[in-house]
């Protein structure tokens, strides 16, 4: 069980909270962010990890008060644990409006089910401390109402499930081809379709960008690679376009 600092100006920092072993679940990432007292954490994870995530981002941002639990979808490896999460802590939960009112269903508590924000279709600017995230659309990638997180100070961009690798054991790709293949089946499979990647590529590539983290597997570091990752999304092959034939009664 350890912390990596991804970025530390003294004021601002980037955390990834990292090797939690979730038993048969899927491997996950778990992000946390400071700035100056304020901080956040996202995609906490499920029932599993919730009391190793949660002293350990404790460690993390000791100092500074849990403002938000972003949420960039709601699949369990994210969800499951909110109720405990706003039960111990005072902060907002924040995810998709298509998916607030789901939330009751892992067993929120009434009372702080209204501490559980919508976020718009559209995203939106989050204040943290003394800087402002930026909370951009991803839908579609995969989840219908999913968002991810621009930080302007660390220049990361957390993307939950996109770039999301499986049986990685490193922690930063340096080899970008021999990387495909640790995604190439989960994004062909999970992804929507080539038009919701494509425009999303088109929003982003503008963004100044050094970090790109997803919630499971390996972080793309450096415009090159954060370049070649949007690259191979740009025009891949997934979703409904990879699977034309998916729709045929089993004999
Ligand atoms: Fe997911």
């Amino acid at each position: 069980m350890s912390q990596l600092t991804l970025f530390d100006n003294g004021t601002h920092k980037n955390i990834l909270l990292e090797d939690f072993d979730a038993g048969e679940g899927v491997q996950s990432n778990q992000h946390v962010i400071v700035d100056h007292r304020s901080a956040m954490i996202l995609d906490p994870g499920g029932n599993k990890l919730y009391t190793r995530v949660f002293t350990a981002a404790a460690k993390a941002h000791r100092g500074a008060k849990l403002e938000y639990v972003f949420c960039s979808h709601q699949d369990p490896d994210i969800v499951a644990a909110l109720n405990g999460w706003l039960m111990t802590t005072n902060a907002t939960g924040l995810i998709s409006e298509l998916w607030r009112r789901f939330i009751p269903h892992f067993g929120s508590d009434k009372l702080v089910f209204s501490r559980v924000e919508g976020i718009p279709d559209a995203g939106m600017m989050l204040q943290l401390g003394e800087s402002e995230l930026m909370v951009i659309p991803a839908h579609f990638l995969h989840s219908c109402g999913n968002h991810h997180i621009l930080d302007p100070v660390s220049k990361i961009l957390y993307t939950g499930d996109l770039g999301a690798s499986v049986g990685t054991d490193y922690r930063v790709v340096d080899d970008f081809d021999a990387h495909v293949e640790k995604m190439e089946g989960f994004h062909k499979r999970y992804m929507s379709s080539t038009a919701a990647l494509r425009a999303w590529v088109a929003m982003v590539r503008p963004l100044d960008i050094e970090t790109i983290a997803p919630q499971h597997g390996a972080l793309f570091q450096g415009k090159e690679m954060v370049g070649r990752f949007l690259d191979w999304l740009d025009g891949l092959e997934c979703g409904i376009d990879a699977l034309p034939d998916l729709f045929q009664l089993p004999s």
